[in-house]
């Protein structure tokens, strides 16, 4: 079998590799903060729930609220990589969602869910 290399663009199987391991690194991350966040919860259980006055209470739901953030930025990650994996089957996954212009290979394997070129990046 002859290996193909379609020049200008980046190969389906490499996008492929490099967005499965951007998934597979932003899931372990993923239920780490979920893990931490359920932790949290546990731990505030024993308290006596008074988050105001309570300065220990206080510290804990800003914990919880950062931990939560960061898990809802995992997620959203996430989606978006699910979407770069829908781009690569349909084939246009380095083709600029605003200009339509490429998106260069170094920049998709940086940043494996991102839609924009640098161009249209940098014009944001
Ligand atoms: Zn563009």
């Amino acid at each position: 079998m002859i290996a193909r290399r379609i020049v200008g663009s980046v190969e389906k199987r490499v996008a492929a590799e490099s967005i499965g391991r951007a998934r597979a690194e932003t899931e372990r991350l993923a239920t780490a903060l979920a893990r931490q966040r359920d932790d949290i919860v546990a731990a505030s259980q024993f308290d006596s729930g008074d988050d105001e006055h309570d300065p220990e209470g206080a510290t804990i739901a800003f914990e919880r609220a950062q931990v939560q953030a960061l898990l809802r930025q995992a997620q959203d990650d996430l989606a978006a990589l699910g979407k770069a994996a829908e781009r690569v089957g349909a084939g246009v996954y380095e083709v600029c969602e605003r200009c339509g212009g490429p998106i260069a290979e170094d920049r998709l394997l940086a940043l494996p869910a991102t839609r924009i070129c640098i161009a249209c990046a940098n014009r944001r």
